[in-house]
């Protein structure tokens, strides 16, 4: 589909029209054309064939030309000329939120300015307030656009998008002319970076729907409002696009920007093998273009011979074929979880009560929960003395009578540089749980790395390997270390290996993940929770574990309590 770029053709040619100071009633025929094609649900190519162009609201006989050209020619003669007229650099300074076409044009003849990175310079060196019409203000406003530009090119971690993905959810859905409304794109398959938000809707009456997503609170600019697709950017530096669709396209919509792309080229492929095609709005015989399938994805699916795909396995991993043979996984599911196995308190550097964790985790509906306060050696975040051990048990055990849940005395116990635990085997002994963790001496030589943690897990005290890899996201590579050398000693140990919910770990990731699960390893998800809100992270955690193909049977913390006593006891 053109319609898009043709859009931003229109767009660019209302932009230049308006540098060069021409009539503003053609700057504005060019801009509403462009609306009308981001606003269209049909492809412009289809209704250019049945000659109807003319009758969409908003395209003249001059603009339906230059679309007919575009189709042909994949551009249009006057849009080029028009560019050539304009010294280079303009398009680019206009990029920037708070940059318009005079004041590129201004940039550029007084200062010269034909790149952002020389914009940025020239607002920093103080010269920009100096222009006519300019102060401060529009300095610090420019490079707050830039910023803003430059985060939004960026893809940002799914802890930092997903929270607002759901608030701008949750607004719509409260608008009562919205029937259906869903998130699409990378953030439906819950991958650990978004590039942005693709919200799709059906509604009679779009209008309602746009005045809402286009006023939502955490919204710093509207980038377009049409009538069924606007797009704005959110305060967190990401874009957010919503468009309404037709309720028997529905799910086609969400299957097609649900992607990913590689595993809806396949899908595209099995259905042209059976005289179908696929597109956004449904899925057609290509004879005679009869709909046969769209307002459900369990429909589309089924169209063309399959069971419905979880969004979080369409990576074109294997899945279509394992669906074929009716062999997809029963992925694991928020509601299997029976508990937490890692949490921080105020015993080390959490900032809740042991009490105040427990009721959060029953609130959850867990029947247990894990404190794993930080080891003596870590001084800097409060760890735990060997003397302070028992009398913070003692403190477990009453909350856990207060609260009525089990509360499971733990330690995440730090991994010495020499692959000694961070504490006694007698006081190991009479813990609950033991995660063992690399906190310090983070770069070592990746076999010496791998030796030490390897070590840790063979002390039988230890019964999970917290955050394997020791990433942050976006912050802090993993350590040097042989995953293979880890599975094969957690094999061999019966040590569970964490994915470590914690948005900002993620670790194991999706990919390590899988390659142990694969390999029979015993997985446990946990949040790595400072306080009670973070209990909720585990939703990070089981986006990773069915991303990774993992199943409740992989799961430690899927067992109820006694089950879960029994492994831990075996052990
Ligand atoms: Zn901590
Ligand atoms: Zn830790």
């Amino acid at each position: 589909m053109q319609n898009r770029a043709i859009a931003a053709m229109f767009n660019d040619i209302a932009d230049m029209l308006e540098i060069k100071g021409e009539s503003p009633f053609r700057i504005t025929a060019y801009r509403r054309a462009a609306r009308a094609l981001e606003g269209l649900t049909e492809d412009v190519a289809a209704i250019a064939a049945r000659g109807e162009l003319e009758e969409i609201p908003g395209i003249g006989k001059g603009t339906a030309e230059k679309i007919q050209e575009f189709l042909r020619t994949g551009t249009s003669k006057y849009y080029e000329e028009l560019r050539a007229s304009l010294p280079p650099g303009i398009t680019t300074l206009m990029s920037v939120p708070e940059v318009g076409p005079r004041t590129a044009m201004l940039l550029y003849e007084r200062l010269g300015i034909k790149t952002i990175d020389e914009l940025e310079q020239a607002c920093k060196a103080g010269k920009v307030r100096k222009l006519p019409r300019m102060g401060e203000r529009t300095e610090e406003n420019i490079l707050k656009g830039i910023a803003l530009l430059r985060r939004t090119k960026e893809r940002l971690p799914i802890g930092q998008v997903l929270p607002h993905a759901q608030e701008l959810v949750a607004a719509l859905r409260g608008v009562k002319e919205v029937n259906q409304v869903s998130v699409a794109g990378s953030l439906r398959r819950m991958k650990e970076s978004i590039g942005d938000i693709d919200i799709l809707v059906t509604s009679a009456n779009p209008e309602p729907v746009m005045e809402v997503f286009t006023t939502f609170g955490r919204v710093k600019q509207v980038l377009a409002k049409g009538s069924t697709r606007s797009s704005v950017v959110l305060d967190v530096g990401i874009q957010a696009d919503v468009r309404v669709v037709e309720p028997e396209s529905f799910g086609a919509a969400l299957q097609y920007f649900t992607g990913s792309k590689d595993h809806n080229v396949k899908l595209r492929e099995k259905a042209v093998k059976k005289g179908l095609k696929i597109n956004e709005y449904g899925v057609f015989h290509v004879q005679d273009d009869r709909r046969i399938a769209g307002r459900t994805e369990e429909e589309v699916y089924a169209a063309v011979g399959l069971p419905w795909i979880p969004p979080e396995i369409r990576e074109d991993q294997g899945e279509i074929e394992l669906a074929e043979r009716a062999g997809l996984p029963k992925l694991i599911e928020l509601g299997d979880m029976h508990g937490d196995l890692q949490m921080h308190t105020r015993w080390s550097d959490g900032s809740d009560s042991v009490e105040a964790m427990a009721k959060a985790a029953k609130a959850l509906g867990y029947e247990y929960l894990a404190i794993t306060d930080h080891s003596q050696s870590l001084k800097f975040v409060g760890g735990v003395t060997v003397d302070e051990l028992r009398e913070h048990a003692r403190a477990a055990k009453k909350a856990s009578d207060k609260v009525g849940i089990a509360v499971l005395m733990g330690t995440e116990c730090d991994i010495l540089p020499d692959g000694r635990l961070d504490y006694p085997d007698d006081a190991l002994r009479d813990l609950d749980v033991v995660v063992c963790s690399v906190h310090s001496r983070l770069r070592m030589p990746r076999q010496e790395m791998t030796a030490r943690i390897v070590k840790a897990m063979e002390n039988r005290h230890t019964d999970i390997l917290g955050h394997p890899t020791g990433r942050l996201l976006g912050q802090r590579e993993a350590y040097e270390i042989d995953l293979e050398q880890l599975i094969d000693a957690a094999l061999r140990t019966g040590t569970a290996l964490e994915i470590n919910a914690s948005p900002q770990r993620l670790d194991l990731n999706d990919v390590q993940a899988k390659t142990a699960k694969e390999r029979g390893a015993q997985l446990v998800i946990s949040t790595d929770a400072h306080n009670r809100y973070q209990l909720k992270y585990m939703e990070f955690g089981i986006g990773i574990a069915r991303r990774a193909w993992i199943e409740a049977t992989n799961v430690l913390n899927t067992l109820p309590l006694v089950q879960l006593q029994a492994w831990l006891h075996e052990r």
